[in-house]
C-alpha cells in the first residue's frame, strides 16, 4: 500500500531540505520511502492512504545514541548521588535483576521513546538478548550492545566473549532492525586485558565498541591515579580510538585530549541532562565539533533521565553549550536537529537506512502536530521553532520501517495498562529485595 504523509517536510537531507506543503510517499510493505515532493491534488488518486495535513510537520524518526532501556524499573534510585557513589548504589540493585525484568523494562522504555518520536536507540546493558526480544516484538530499531562490567561486586557479569558472541549472533536480525556493537561499560570498570580483547575482537569481526568515556571527575581522577594518563590517552594507548568507537559523554577532556580525539574517527554521544544533573562539568562539545568529531545526542538511561526525551536534550545542548562558550551561537538549531537524526544515524553506522527522509531510505518517520500557539514563527525558521518551541507533546504519529507505531499519540499493538501493572508489581518486589543495598 502506498502511504502518503502531508505536511511541512523537514527532510534533514541536503538534497530535499524543507518542502512546504509537501508529501512523503512510502510503501508500507517494503518500508521504503519512494518520493519526497510538493503536494499535488492529483495525489488524492495516487495514494492508497493520505495522512497529515498542511499544518503537520513531517521529519525523520529521532535516534537516541546512548541509553540503557532496562533501567526504567530503577527510576528514582541514586537520586542525589554522583559518580562512583551513584554507581555503587545502582550496581547493587542491578545485581538483583533477572532477564524477565530486563524484557519488561525495555518494553516500557521503548514505548516511552516511541511516544517521544524516537524510532532508533543504541542500548548498552546486561542480558541484552531480552532487549533484542523487546525490539523485535515492538518493531522499533535498535543498535544493541551486551555490556561487560568487571569491577562491580554485584552487577551481572558478562565476559567480553559473550558480548562479542551477542554482537555476531544478533546483527541484522528482526528484519535488519537490530544492529550490534561490543559493549564495554567503561575503562574504569574493566581490566586492560578485557579492553585489549575488545579492541582485538572489534578489529577481527569489524564490530564497533560502545562504551562510557571520561564521564565524571571521579573517572578522570581514578584513571589518572591508576594509569598516570587521562582517559583519552589511555584509550589511545589501548587502541580503542582506532576502532571508530561510540563514546558516551566525553565530559572531561584537556586541549590535548580534544586534539587526539579529533585525529581519530570517534563518535561522541552527548547527554547533557545526565551529566549536568550529576553535578559534572559541561562537555566541550563545541570544540569537538570544530575538530571534526561527529557528536550526536542521547538521553542516557531512564534512571538519570526519566523521560527519555530528545526534545529536552536538544534544548539543553543549546543552553549548555551557549553557557560554556558564552555565546548563543555555538550550536545552531539545525545542527542540533542533525544530532538526533542524520549525525546520529552516522554515529551508529546506519546512515544508509535512516536519519534523513529521501527516496530509498527506510520510512522511520515522525509526524508532529504542535499546539498552534507554539508555531507562530514556523515558516520563517522551522528548525528554530522545532528545537526551541516544541516538545514530546507535539509527537502525533510515528512510523518505523513503514509500519505505524503511534497513532494520534496512542501506541499501537501494545496493552499499555497491562504493562504498567506488571511494571508496578515487579518494581515493588525488586525494591523490597533491594533493601539490602541501603539508601
Ligand atoms: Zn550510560
Amino acid at each position: 500500500m502506498l502511504v502518503c504523509l502531508r505536511g511541512l517536510i523537514v527532510s534533514m537531507s541536503e538534497k530535499y531540505g524543507l518542502v512546504n506543503n509537501g508529501l512523503i510517499v512510502f510503501d508500507d510493505s517494503t518500508g521504503l520511502i519512494e518520493d519526497v515532493r510538493r503536494w499535488d491534488e492529483r495525489d488524492l488518486v495516487r495514494c492508497d492512504l493520505i495522512e497529515g495535513d498542511e499544518h503537520s510537520i513531517v521529519m525523520p524518526g529521532l535516534i537516541n545514541t546512548h541509553t540503557h532501556a532496562p533501567m526504567l524499573l530503577l527510576q528514582g534510585l541514586g537520586a542525589g548521588l554522583t559518580g562512583f557513589d551513584w554507581l555503587r548504589r545502582i550496581w547493587c540493585v542491578e545485581g538483583l535483576l533477572k532477564p524477565e525484568h530486563i524484557y519488561l523494562s525495555a518494553k516500557a522504555s521503548i514505548l516511552l521513546m516511541l511516544e517521544n518520536g524516537i524510532t532508533t536507540f543504541a542500548d548498552h546493558y546486561f542480558y541484552e538478548e531480552e532487549v533484542a526480544r523487546a525490539v523485535e516484538e515492538l518493531g522499533v530499531r535498535g543498535v544493541l550492545a551486551k555490556s561487560v562490567i568487571e569491577y562491580s561486586e554485584h552487577a551481572p557479569k558478562h565476559t567480553i566473549e559473550e558480548s562479542v558472541s551477542f554482537a555476531t549472533n544478533y546483527n541484522k536480525v528482526a528484519n535488519g532492525r537490530i544492529r550490534t556493537m561490543i559493549g564495554v561499560h567503561a575503562m574504569y570498570s574493566c581490566s586492560t586485558e578485557t579492553l585489549l580483547k575488545a579492541v582485538e575482537s572489534s578489529e577481527k569481526y569489524d564490530i564497533r565498541i560502545h562504551m562510557h568515556f571520561s564521564e565524571s571527575l571521579h573517572e578522570l581522577e581514578y584513571i589518572k591515579s591508576k594509569y598516570g594518563v587521562t582517559p583519552t590517552s589511555l584509550a589511545r594507548r589501548l587502541g580503542i580510538l582506532k576502532t571508530k568507537p561510540l563514546l558516551a559523554h566525553a565530559t572531561y577532556l584537556s586541549d590535548e585530549d580534544i586534539k587526539t580525539l579529533s585525529e581519530h574517527e570517534v563518535y561522541v554521544a552527548y547527554s547533557p541532562f545526565t551529566i549536568m544533573s550529576w553535578g559534572q562539568d559541561i562537555a566541550r562539545v563545541g570544540e569537538l565539533i570544530e575538530g571534526g568529531v561527529t557528536v550526536s545526542l542521547a538521553t542516557d538511561g531512564p534512571v538519570t533521565d526519566g523521560d527519555l526525551s530528545l526534545f529536552k536534550q536538544m534544548k539543553l545542548a543549546i543552553a549548555a553549550q551557549s553557557s560554556r562558550y558564552r555565546t548563543p551561537s555555538r550550536l545552531h538549531p539545525k545542527e542540533v536537529l542533525e544530532m538526533v537524526t542524520k549525525k546520529a544515524a552516522k554515529s551508529l553506522g546506519i546512515e544508509d537506512l535512516v536519519g534523513v527522509l529521501e527516496p530509498g531510505k527506510k520510512a522511520d518517520i515522525v509526524v508532529l502536530k504542535p499546539p498552534k500557539t507554539r508555531v507562530v514563527g514556523l515558516y520563517d525558521d522551522p528548525y528554530t521553532t522545532i528545537v526551541y518551541n516544541l516538545g514530546d507533546e507535539s509527537v502525533s504519529d510515528v512510523y518505523v520501517d513503514g509500519r505505524k507505531k503511534v497513532s494520534d499519540k496512542a501506541p499501537l499493538g501494545i496493552d499499555v495498562e497491562n504493562l504498567r501493572e506488571k511494571l508496578t508489581d515487579t518494581r515493588t518486589e525488586l525494591l523490597d529485595e533491594a533493601a539490602i543495598c541501603g539508601k
